[in-house]
């Protein structure tokens, strides 16, 4: 099975290498010359566009933002579509509106082509080390014929329902995520100014009910005032956009989520957008006139 890759970011590039590594043979393209440069270091083959990896594949990955350029990426001239034909198969790992996977799949069938809509959680350290997790929506059938190339790139592949469920599942762990980060630093924020080091409650707590992943790989950023990314403000808010727009169409209300997106918000409004976004932390230091960080 040969493996076109397009989008060779922070996450597609390690992702594409992993592939590599298990012996498949890789035809990469990124809009970016540098991504492509290192997939060919790491032994894979450059594409001239989008087009000419799917002619010369079996299966294309994406690994774009979001819903647009996963669009543009398919459909615009000399994209994907045009060098795929009967058989062959897209899988979207990119994190995107769940109603324009839909759309996607449903032009590409028109082709006979598959897709399935597979994004990822874990970040750039588990997406170098081979273990994200993978959500997948798509068919059983098409599931089974790519599920070993998947696993490639993570330790846990799950399919979660029909296309767009993978996306779906993405936005729940956006919300937990975004939410969970927002309840942590206000939580430190009260400690702080009532007289209670932070970091010592995070010692307190974390083996409780209170604990979580999320705050024992966020918390020590907090504390460091380290707002290197990681996950970028920039996509969270498109993340959050994407879980509004979703709640809406299937009429749900999701006020958690709409206010951790006006956080970030208002930190890109100050120039924060390509912060982790643990930096929502700095937006309760704002409101709030204080430092997390030790004395
Ligand atoms: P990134 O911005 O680092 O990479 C995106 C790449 O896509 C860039 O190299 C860009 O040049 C390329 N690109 C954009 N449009 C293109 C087009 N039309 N044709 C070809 N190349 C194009 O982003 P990332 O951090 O790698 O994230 C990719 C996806 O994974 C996003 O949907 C993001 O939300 C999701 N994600 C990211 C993380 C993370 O920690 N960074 C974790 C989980 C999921």
């Amino acid at each position: 099975m040969k493996v076109g890759f397009v989008g060779l970011g922070i996450m597609g590039k390690p992702m594409a290498i992993n592939v590599l590594k298990n012996g498949y043979e890789v035809v990469a393209y990124d809009r970016n010359e540098a991504g492509i440069s290192a997939i060919v270091e790491a032994g894979g083959q450059a594409g001239a566009n989008g087009k000419d990896v799917a002619e010369r594949t079996d299966v294309v990955i994406t690994m774009l933002p979001n819903s647009p350029n996963v669009e543009s990426a398919l459909f615009d001239e000399g994209g994907i579509a045009e060098g795929l034909s009967e058989g062959k198969a897209v899988i979207d790992m990119s994190s995107i509106a769940p109603l324009a996977s839909r759309d996607f799949a449903k032009r590409l069938a028109e082709k006979g082509v598959d897709f399935m809509d597979a994004p990822v959680s874990g970040g750039e350290p588990k997406a170098v080390d081979g273990t994200i997790a993978v959500m997948v929506g798509g068919e059983q059938a098409v599931f089974d014929k790519y599920e070993s190339l998947l696993k490639t790139m993570a330790s846990t592949v799950t399919l979660v329902g029909g296309v767009g469920a993978g996306n779906i599942t993405k936005l729940a762990n956006q919300m937990i995520v975004a939410i969970n980060i927002a309840g942590i630093s206000e939580a430190y924020c009260l400690a702080k100014k009532a007289g209670v080091s932070p970091e010592n409650v995070y010692k307190a707590i974390r083996t409780g009910l209170a604990g979580s992943v999320v705050m024992d790989q966020k918390s020590q950023k907090i504390f460091d005032g380290d707002f290197n990314p990681g996950f970028r403000i920039e996509l969270h808010i498109k993340d959050l956009q994407n879980v509004m727009d979703t709640a809406h169409s299937v009429n749900v209300s999701s006020p958690f989520s709409a206010l951790a997106m006006e956080i970030m918000q208002s930190l890109k409004a100050h120039g924060h957008e390509k912060e982790d976004h643990s930096a929502v932390a700095e937006w309760y230091e704002m409101v709030n006139d204080i430092k997390l960080q030790e004395d």
